[in-house]
């Protein structure tokens, strides 16, 4: 396993020429410290945990040493945000350490969040407090521990400094691992400067280092559109199934390798809700959790658009056709990944024409209910064929019982068609639904606690929630809704 100075690192991203970033180095962190490491994400890049112990530990990640073998850069990118067209953002707080070769021959970006001012931060301080970056941390992980595509946390650093928001905060730094930062907005950049030379250039790099086999497809540009389209599709379609709201789905935030990126004000649903807006800035709910497939298709008409001098450059409406015709593949891959997840969801083997209306019904008896979406499914899986007394978990949930057997009655009748066995379906179900999600109330007694100086809470959840489907008695009350004060938290995008 190599040393921490010895990680070998390939910086492809860094070879690209100047116009794809700007080179400098972290601004340290006055009174750095460890305040979270994740073995799990060291294994990754073969990084033995000892080496978290080590004072150089800290200086690496905490901004004021540089790694053997980095060559730390600021992205270059745009983006549409809350809709609107903004010519210019790039990692405005972040710091692209490089990239690790690990010992499986992937690489990962090393990416520090809170690094410090680069030239894309306008008005920031280049800085991101304790708060958010605990929920970052422990939402990455989450989401990975629920097999969702996502980028992953290697550590977090917390300081003395002191950061201005609503209130005075302290400084952290967040070690972000993924494949890729590139995000739509790096493509839209180059397109709307007219730079479509580099826009080649970038294609050609993703598909190089990320899409190998699209080289071999008769027109690769477009087979690039088709498979970010549908990662996005699936990706998205997996945040519906688990109740995750994003918070700020702007093309700056979209990962070309569909993975879930850029951590803010993101929330997990506890009453099933469609309407929730976990973005407490997010005034017209724009990106309410029910909006996200369709923002996701809009996402991906901006970045439709940024390669149309590359699908055809001679021709703008045969491009724009070309593009129109593989963004029409985003809603069936999102449908059909949603069907067959709410299928497993219900413990269901075989389709049935009638399942979209089964998994609606339950839905609007959830939502006319206000049942926790997480406990409904998780208690869903103790029903019994032939004993309607086991129902009593997920139909004590709700106030109007006689909605729920209703429902039941559809639910078994399906059931029974297909010769369901009461105790194989309750395994797969849950082996699917989770007991454990990051409500915000979990993250914020972690976030408080840490801010008092005490951070066993925070590596508890990363533990919790690495098995998130797993019964772990010890922590039964983790798997509860929300008290009282954890309804009313307020996230935004000050982070
Ligand atoms: P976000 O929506 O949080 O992903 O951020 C949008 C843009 O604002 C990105 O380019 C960020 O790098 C930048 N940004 C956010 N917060 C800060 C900050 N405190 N200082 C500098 N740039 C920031
Ligand atoms: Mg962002």
């Amino acid at each position: 396993m190599p040393a921490l100075h010895a990680l070998p690192f390939d910086n492809s991203y860094a070879r690209l020429p100047d116009a794809f970033h700007s080179r400098l180095s972290p601004t340290p962190l006055a009174g750095a410290r460890l305040i979270a490491f994740n073995p799990a994400a060291a294994a990754l890049i073969g990084l033995d945990p000892v080496e978290a112990q080590r004072p150089e530990f800290v200086e690496y990640f905490g901004g004021s040493r540089a790694l053997p073998g980095s060559e730390p850069l600021a992205m270059l990118y745009a983006g549409h945000q809350f809709g609107h067209w903004v010519p210019q953002l790039g990692d405005g707080r972040a710091i692209l350490l490089g990239e690790v070769a690990a010992p499986d021959g992937k690489r990962w970006d090393l990416h520090l969040k809170g690094a410090g001012q680069t030239p894309y931060s306008r008005d920031g301080d280049g800085r991101a407090v304790l708060r958010s970056s605990i929920r970052e941390y422990l939402c990455s992980e989450a989401m990975h521990g629920l097999g969702i595509p996502t980028s992953r946390a290697l550590c977090l650093i917390g300081s003395d400094e002191e950061v201005y928001r609503e209130r005075i905060e302290t400084g952290a730094m967040l070690v972000r691992m993924a494949p890729s930062h590139v995000r739509f907005g790096s493509f839209e950049v180059f397109y709307y400067r007219n730079q479509f030379d580099r826009l080649r250039e970038l294609a050609d790099y993703v598909i190089a280092e990320h899409f190998p086999a699209l080289r071999e497809q008769p027109e690769p540009y477009a087979a690039l559109l088709a498979e970010v389209t549908q990662r996005t599709a699936r990706l998205i379609a997996q945040w519906q199934l688990v109740g995750f709201a994003h918070g700020v789905m702007n093309t700056d935030n979209m990962s070309v390798l569909g993975i879930t990126l850029d951590y803010g004000p993101f929330g997990f649903l506890d009453d099933y809700d469609p309407g929730f807006v976990c973005n407490h800035s997010d005034r017209r709910g724009r990106y309410a959790f029910d909006k996200q497939p369709e923002i996701g298709l809009w996402n991906l008409t901006c970045f439709a658009q940024a390669l149309l001098p590359l699908l055809n450059p001679d021709d703008g409406e045969a491009a724009a056709a070309r593009a129109r015709d593989i963004l029409a593949g985003y809603e069936p891959e999102l449908v059909r990944t949603y069907a067959q997840g709410m299928r497993a969801k219900l413990g269901l083997r075989t389709e049935a024409a009638a399942d979209r209306e089964l998994v609606g019904d339950f839905l609007q008896r959830l939502q006319a209910n206000r049942v926790d979406y997480t406990t409904a499914f998780r208690a869903l899986s103790g029903l019994r064929l032939a004993d309607p007394s086991a129902d009593a978990p997920v139909r004590d949930q709700f106030l109007d019982r006689a909605a729920f057997d209703r429902w039941a009655e559809d639910y078994r009748a399906r059931l029974r068609a297909e010769g369901s066995d009461d105790s194989a379906r309750a395994a797969a179900m849950n082996a699917v639904n989770p007991r454990y999600v990051l409500r915000n109330y979990l993250a914020q007694r972690a976030i408080d606690q840490a801010e008092a100086g005490d951070y066993a809470e925070i590596e508890r959840l990363r533990r919790l929630l690495a098995r998130p489907c797993d019964d772990q008695p010890e922590y039964a009350d983790y798997a509860a809704p929300p008290p009282d004060w954890g309804r009313e938290l307020v996230v935004s995008c000050s982070s």
